[in-house]
């Protein structure tokens, strides 16, 4: 076995091919990815230092280089033929492979409403040039979805002197990720910045210069944001007969219905222990998987069990997830200067935490609950919720028990 190819240069494909060399793969590997750009990161797009749009890079062309990766920049994977393993490229070359990482990623869901091709999407570095570049202060901006992509960019809009209005179907924004208490705190921070929100609002119409809501009343808008969240990018998959739902379906390896070829990031759904598949949309999932896929291809037997991370930053406030909080979860809260932790226990076992404060503050707390809830520990409430009770004396007491 000596020709890896991946498809998808985002961060799960550009990790997955380092994370081959890392572990002592050294036959040819090949990375194509049909953006016009070296690899970059997604999160700084709405998170724009000064006002400008980052472009942060993964890596160089000199790493890529240095690690013996073959970065095929600009151009699409059209087919994969699972028989002959090979992949046709759009710029007609065919790409021959032992073994194939699929790292495809997702895109935008797009808006049917009439005159939804007036908004824009936001996934892409083009994207965040196309929008960043037309808003100009005192604009109207429609953002329609406030989930935590279109609530980043409504936080940064706000600062430019921007007056955005937020459309979401739901009856509160940020339901489907945040937890009910942290995107209460949110939403309270955006109205107090000026953001107006239309909730348990649809869509009928995009105008030049409005969004009809689906009572006709008219929300200002020169320029609209579409928002409402990624599908992930299953056709290459789909199209080779593999196996696939919401994501291109793999078993605990990572690997898919084909035994050659491997998915991860924002477009596999990956077997869960109790049954069912899960897909996990965040840039730290994207980097675990390609770590886990990279050393599987290459003979490893490795299960993935990484705990769901994943963090936001609006306005000066951070806020980080580990686990996946339910509302059946007993909640602890724990006061912190200028922030608070959320612990979510499952018949007394620590399963989930969550944290908002200023900047990174909660960042070292979410980092020792991780811990915590790998080690699988029960805690005792009163201690978690005590501040003065350091989350390292929990983990040191339990380990002793
Ligand atoms: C604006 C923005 C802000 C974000 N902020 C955060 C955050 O604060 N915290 C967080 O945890 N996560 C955040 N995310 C999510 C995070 O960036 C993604 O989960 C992560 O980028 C997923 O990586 P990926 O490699 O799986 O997919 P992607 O980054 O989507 O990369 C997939 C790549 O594959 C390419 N591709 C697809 N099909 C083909 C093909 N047929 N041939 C060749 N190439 C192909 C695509 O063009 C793309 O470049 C953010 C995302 C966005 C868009």
């Amino acid at each position: 076995m000596d020709r890896i190819v991946i498809i998808g240069a985002g961060e799960a494909g550009t990790r997955a091919a380092f994370a081959l060399r890392e572990a002592g793969f050294i036959g040819s590997v090949t990375l194509a990815g049909s953006e016009p750009h070296l690899p970059y990161e997604r999160p700084p797009l709405s998170k724009p230092l000064d006002g400008a749009v980052q472009m942060k890079q993964i890596c160089g062309a000199e790493a890529l280089q240095a690690a013996g990766i073959e970065y095929v920049q600009d151009v699409s994977a059209l087919k994969i033929d699972p028989n002959a393993r090979c992949v046709a490229l759009s710029d007609g070359r065919t790409l021959a492979y032992d073994t194939l990482l699929l790292a495809t990623g997702a895109r935008p869901r797009r808006l049917k409403c009439p005159g939804s091709e007036r908004a824009l999407d936001f996934r892409t570095f083009g994207d965040a040039e196309s929008i960043f570049s037309r808003v100009e202060p005192g604009q109207n901006v429609g953002i329609v979805g406030g989930g935590l992509i279109g609530m980043e960019l409504a936080a940064v809009l706000r600062a430019k002197g921007v007056t955005v209005s937020v459309i979401e179907m739901a009856l509160k924004p940020l339901g489907r990720a945040v937890p009910p208490r942290f995107a209460g705190k949110l939403h309270a921070r955006h109205e107090a910045e000026g953001v107006v929100f239309y909730l348990g609002q649809g869509i009928g119409e995009i105008t030049d210069d409005a969004v009809l809501l689906a009572d006709r009343s008219a929300v200002p808008a020169d320029i609209v944001v579409s928002a409402i969240g990624v599908l992930p990018d299953i056709t290459l998959a789909e199209a080779a007969g593999l196996t696939v739902g919401n994501g291109i379906l793999t078993d605990s390896f990572l690997r898919t219905s084909d035994p050659n070829i491997f998915a991860a990031g924002d477009c596999a759904a990956v077997a869960q222990p109790g049954g069912g598949h899960m897909r996990f949309e965040s840039w730290r999932n994207a980097r675990n998987q390609a770590e886990v896929a990279a050393r599987n291809m290459v003979g490893g037997k490795e299960l993935f069990g990484a705990i769901p991370w994943f963090w936001t930053d609006q306005y000066d406030l951070g806020l980080q997830v580990a686990g996946l909080p339910q509302p059946v979860h007993q909640s602890v809260i724990r006061p912190l200067d200028g922030g608070e932790l959320e612990f979510y226990l499952d018949g007394g076992r620590l399963v989930a935490a969550a944290g908002l404060g200023l900047g990174n503050s909660v960042a070292k707390d979410i980092k020792l609950a991780e811990i915590l809830i790998a080690a699988g520990i029960s805690p005792d409430p009163a201690a978690l919720a005590d501040p003065g009770v350091n989350l390292k004396a929990l983990l040191k007491s339990a380990r002793a028990a």
